[in-house]
């Protein structure tokens, strides 16, 4: 199982992660990663191994933001590797972190790459960033790319999700695996488990399978 944080708000999340990501250990995981929107560009930072890697990562290299989404990975697809660790981005447009297996992945993955999306994992989970960058590529907004896609999804999946051109905007959206809304004042949460979110706040939403937020 692995885990979820994100955040918006009006202040720097980045500590709200880490600390987030810490909380979530007990679940067993392989890597840590992060992306943070500092308002401009989607910024990221992946490590193999402890949740304590990253954040040595983050104090040596800081990303620094209001909107971010951060993951700890348990492997189902590709071995434990930093460019198998979420969140995972196409291009510089959107970045994703996944709880789950997308099932179908393999044929969503052909035809992406026949469509000329460069694939640099080996997870299951980087489709989905294509798909949506597929579908904002179309003018769509990120909910109604967000939407469309999940209908295209077989399996399991919770999902956290970012765009560059929304920076004041984190997407969820799940089916099958678990996910919580944190509610805070002037800034909201999403994570695997309340657990990492009770720092922040004690006000919880629960989503149903196939909601969108
Ligand atoms: N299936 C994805 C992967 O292997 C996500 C696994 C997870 O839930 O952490 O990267």
């Amino acid at each position: 199982m692995c885990g979820i944080v994100g955040a918006v708000s009006e202040r720097q999340i980045t500590g709200i992660l880490v600390e987030g990501l810490s909380r979530l250990e007990y679940r067993g995981y392989v890597s840590a990663g992060m992306a943070v929107h500092d308002g401009q560009h989607i910024h990221r930072l992946r490590r193999i191994g402890k949740v304590k890697a990253l954040s040595d990562a983050q104090s040596e290299t800081p990303l620094n933001g209001t909107l971010g989404i951060a993951h700890t990975r348990w492997a189902t697809h590709g071995v434990p590797a930093e460019n198998n660790a979420h969140p995972h981005m196409s291009g510089d447009r959107v970045a994703v972190v996944h709880n789950g297996i997308i099932e179908n992945y393999e044929r969503l993955k052909d035809e992406l790459i026949h469509a000329g999306y460069l694939f640099t994992s080996e997870t299951d989970t980087e489709v989905v960033a294509h798909l949506l960058a597929q579908q904002l590529q179309l003018g769509k907004s990120v909910r109604d790319a967000l939407g469309d896609i999940i209908k295209r999804l077989e399996g399991a999946f919770a999902l956290g999700v970012i765009d560059k051109h929304n920076p004041t905007q984190l997407y969820t959206a799940r089916k099958g695996s678990p996910l919580v809304i944190g509610v805070g004042i002037g800034e909201n949460f999403i994570a695997s488990d309340q657990l990492a979110l009770l720092p922040v706040t004690d006000r919880f939403m629960f989503l149903e399978d196939g909601d969108i937020a």
